[in-house]
């Protein structure tokens, strides 16, 4: 079969070479085709195999870099998938169908519990919970993620209101908020709002901005004022699996570095602890305080806690939490 399909590629180059030619020696611009291919079997419906390539094509007409697209099964399920998920979000939003779990962060020096992130879960009809790695990035691409981010900070907010209406200690409890609900007008503004309505001071509700959606920097300086003016911490999400890492630290935009897994990963290796030690040296001098994400192991601990890291977010501690766990972390 996958003979079948070389030759099929080769064709296709052939046409495309002779394309060229054609528009050359035409001097007209240039012809730019594009492919679907797709298998067909004895008892296939002509309608049907046609359909699949139509569909392969359609799903590189924008691009300009290729060619030809082959069907493929996985990729009409995905998409199928996707629709469905697109379809269901405003409904299940309101049908409070999203969860927030919590995951809690402690300070490795006295093991007390200092803060937690909120991060989100989709509980679908049939109980299954989907994690946000489905559906994130579709929601991101489509912009339904503001509504998203502001669900998961609204219901942050309400939660953090009922532990202190039943006398509980309560700690900082940090929100994502992606690229498209930071670049809005007036964010700043409604998620001050929010807490204000429902009774929660800003510092309470820190925000995670990923290293990568911070990138333009008159932009984020300028965000970042309007959060620290409101009285949001900014934290730094995924430090260090980034390019911009040291832009970042010097923007000094951020209260908190988050070590993303991938840093934290080199414990253990000699060229990788020393970077990790200079890193958390270089943010503390800079009056940042460090949070590592993704540790799983007794030793990462110990090292962390050697090199003065503030606090500790990983397996090793707790995976996140439904909130009926996560309550009976406070005092
Ligand atoms: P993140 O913000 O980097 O969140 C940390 C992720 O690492 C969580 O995955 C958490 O379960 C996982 N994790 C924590 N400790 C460990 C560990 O020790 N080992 C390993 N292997 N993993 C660990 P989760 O909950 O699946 O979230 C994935 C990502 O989805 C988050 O990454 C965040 O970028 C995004 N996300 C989650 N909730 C929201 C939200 O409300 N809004 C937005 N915009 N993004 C969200
Ligand atoms: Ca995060
Ligand atoms: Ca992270």
């Amino acid at each position: 079969a996958d003979d079948k399909i070389n030759k099929v590629i080769r064709k296709i180059e052939t046409i495309n070479l002779q394309l060229i030619k054609v528009s050359e020696s035409l001097k007209i611009p240039k012809i730019q085709p594009y492919f679907g291919v797709t298998k067909w079997e004895p008892g296939k419906k002509v309608e049907e195999a046609y359909g699949e390539a139509n569909f392969a094509k359609n799903r590189i007409k924008e691009r300009k870099d290729v060619l030809y697209q082959i069907y493929s099964q996985a990729d009409t399920e995905r998409i199928v998938e996707e629709k469905q998920m697109e379809d269901n979000f405003y409904r299940d939003l309101n049908d409070n169908h999203f969860e927030i779990w919590y995951q809690p962060k402690y300070a490795p020096k006295t093991n007390k519990l200092v803060g937690a992130e909120g991060l989100v879960r989709w509980r679908r009809e049939n109980n299954e919970i989907i994690p946000p790695s489905k559906f994130i990035p579709l929601f991101e691409r489509n912009g339904m993620i503001k509504a998203l981010d502001e669900y998961v900070f609204r219901e942050v907010c309400t939660h953090q209101r009922r532990w202190l209406d039943e006398g509980k200690k309560i700690v900082p409890i940090s929100i994502n908020l992606s690229r498209a609900s930071l670049y809005f007008e007036s964010v700043v503004k409604r998620y001050h709002d929010i807490a204000r309505r429902i009774g929660i001071y800003t510092h309470f509700v820190p925000i995670e901005i990923t290293e990568s959606a911070a990138v333009d920097n008159d932009e984020i300086k300028s965000i970042a004022d309007k959060f620290h003016g409101n009285g949001f911490p900014l934290l730094v999400d995924d430090f260090g699996s980034g390019y911009s890492s040291l832009a970042t630290l010097n923007m000094k935009c951020f209260d908190t570095l988050k070590i993303d897994k991938s840093l934290i990963d080199y414990i253990g290796d000699s060229n990788g602890e020393r970077l990790l030690v200079h890193t958390i040296a270089l943010a503390k001098e800079l009056g940042i305080c460090v949070t590592a994400e993704g540790v799983e192991s007794q030793e990462q601990v110990e090292f962390l806690k050697n090199i003065d890291c503030d606090s500790i977010q990983g397996f090793y501690y707790s995976k996140p939490l439904p909130l009926t766990e996560y309550e009976m972390l406070l005092d």
